[in-house]
């Protein structure tokens, strides 16, 4: 893969010294980057990224200076405070600053934080989204966040708070209730706790969940499972995070959307996983 970059057309904005730009890389795969994130790549003098940035995304701003600020579930390596305070720092020694995180800063990233400490102390920042692993993800995986015969609602949770300890602030009653398709981001480590309460609250033990790890990279693994069956599957299958859980029947719809192993010559399991009976096209 070539690291030459496509031209940019004149007019797009400057990442001006002394200003922090906070931009999100995407789940992994570069081509999932935006044209802003490649505008800033470009641009920084100074980009400070997180653990689940693909180097090869770093790879394309060979001039800059490159500072890993990168956290992992639990581990308190490099503090929140720590790298917001750098921020500002590097902003008042008057570098163009590139903020990268995975996916998209505002989910489950502390681009808010990190956001509000630069905009407290007084330096300017623009906020490049990016597409977020609980989406863009399950989308690399074949299945669908939202379908109109599954779901009208999806819901986007945290398998585990600042401590890494699960969170206990969840109403899993009122979240399984209110949604029929439910995104778990950082949940390998309690995905007992996460399916317990689930089956508490009434799901059916043979929902169907799925487990993809290393989402839209080489390395990208999905492992088809159930409520009941869920964490003796991901031991046996060695599924290790990073990893969204997705809980709900939206699941099924990668027995015929699984485009990854389509490209590979594995043909559709099911053109019907849901039972319709007719075509997708006809309401
Ligand atoms: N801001 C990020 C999420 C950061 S929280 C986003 O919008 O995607 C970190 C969690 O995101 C991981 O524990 C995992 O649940 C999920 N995640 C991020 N990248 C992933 C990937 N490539 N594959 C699977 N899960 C991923």
């Amino acid at each position: 893969m070539t690291t030459t970059l496509p031209p940019l057309a004149d007019g797009w904005p400057e990442l001006t010294p002394g200003w922090v730009w906070l931009c999100g890389a995407g789940p992994g795969d570069p081509g999932l980057l935006t044209l802003h994130a490649l505008n800033a790549l470009r641009q920084a003098e100074v980009v400070v990224y997180d653990a689940l940035v693909h180097e090869e995304i770093l790879a394309w701003a060979p001039q800059a200076e490159m500072i890993y600020a990168g956290k992992r579930g639990g581990k308190p390596s490099a503090k929140q405070k720590d790298i917001s305070l750098r921020l500002v720092d590097l902003a008042r020694a008057g570098k163009r600053v590139l903020r990268l995180k995975g996916g998209d800063p505002f989910v489950f990233g502390r681009g808010g934080e990190e956001a509000q400490t630069l905009v407290q102390h007084g330096v300017p920042v623009r906020i490049i989204p990016g597409i977020s692993a609980g989406i863009g993800g399950l989308a690399y995986a074949g299945i669908p966040v939202t379908h109109r015969d599954v779901n009208q609602s999806v819901t986007f949770v945290t398998g585990h708070d600042q401590t890494g300890a699960a969170t206990g602030s969840l109403n899993w009653q009122a979240i399984s209730d209110g949604s029929q398709v439910i995104v778990i981001y950082m949940g390998m480590k309690h995905a007992q706790h996460i399916a317990t309460e689930l089956l508490a609250a009434g799901r059916d033990p043979q929902e169907p969940v799925a487990v993809v790890s290393q989402a839209t990279t080489p390395d990208q693994r999905v492992l088809e499972s159930t409520l009941s069956t869920l964490v003796a599957d991901i031991e046996a299958a060695g599924m290790e995070p990073p990893a969204i859980l997705c809980v709900g029947k939206s699941v099924l719809m990668r027995q015929v959307l699984d485009w990854q192993g389509m490209l590979r010559g594995e043909p559709p399991r099911n053109l019907d996983p849901l039972g319709r009976g007719k075509p997708a096209e006809v309401t």
